[in-house]
């Protein structure tokens, strides 16, 4: 996931990860109750982070709405050979994959991203720390799944999604609508709010020269 924060911020060791948007004014309103896999992985983190939020477990945030809400995410990841390429969900034909810590689907954690982006909610990497045995080898599809539930609990719906692959090879176009098919299943989105893209790298820099992938995701999500 490659995130490069984590819990040693003040902001996160001594609070509720979504404590914080008490403050937020424009944040919805939402009576958050956190999924057990929420609390364990944060307790896996720190004790601290467990009670916090357990406690504030039924604390019900109360601020002004918006219509719409966006949200951006980017993930990248290594490519290494003797590890398979998993790219949102479907395995990939490839000489090499993600070494990461999850199946590191790049485009699941940036789709994962920008949900929780648009969300005002903590990135991937915090809700799911790779710190943590739990995640190991997991399949990206049980973030969507969260990111997805959290949406809903805040009383948002996908407005629509676009989302750019940028890898040298393989080539992306003979998966594109078995990506983009699981995608709208793991999001309950119709296809025509999905939009996916792919771009080479021009052969420059790790990207463009097949040791690395990296993808971008722009979401808008609409009130319910
Ligand atoms: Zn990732």
């Amino acid at each position: 996931m490659a995130s490069s924060l984590s819990f040693s911020t003040p902001i996160h060791t001594k609070q509720n990860p979504f404590s914080y948007h008490s403050s937020n004014p424009f944040f919805p309103q939402l009576t958050h109750k956190p999924s057990r896999s929420l609390i364990v992985s944060c307790a896996a983190t720190t004790s601290s982070i467990e009670a916090a939020t357990q406690t504030s477990s039924t604390t019900t945030i109360s601020s002004k709405s918006l219509p719409f809400r966006v949200g951006h995410g980017f993930d990248l990841h290594r490519l290494e050979p003797g590890y398979p390429l998993i790219i949102g969900g479907i395995n990939i034909p490839h000489d090499r994959g993600c070494e990461a810590h999850s199946d590191g689907d790049v485009l699941l954690h940036c789709v994962v991203d920008a949900i929780l982006g648009a969300l005002g909610l903590p990135d991937i990497g915090q809700i799911f720390p790779d710190t943590d045995p739990k995640w190991k080898g997991a399949p990206s599809s049980v973030f969507m799944e969260e990111a997805v539930r959290l949406m809903h609990e805040a009383g948002y719906e996908l407005g629509n999604l676009d989302a750019t692959l940028i890898l040298q090879r393989p080539k992306v176009s003979p998966h594109k609508e078995a990506i983009r098919a699981n995608l709208c299943k793991l999001l309950g989105a119709d296809p025509s709010v999905v939009n996916l893209k792919a771009k080479t790298h021009e052969k420059v820099d790790s990207l463009g020269e097949n040791r690395s992938i990296a993808a971008h995701t722009v979401v808008l999500l609409m009130k319910k």
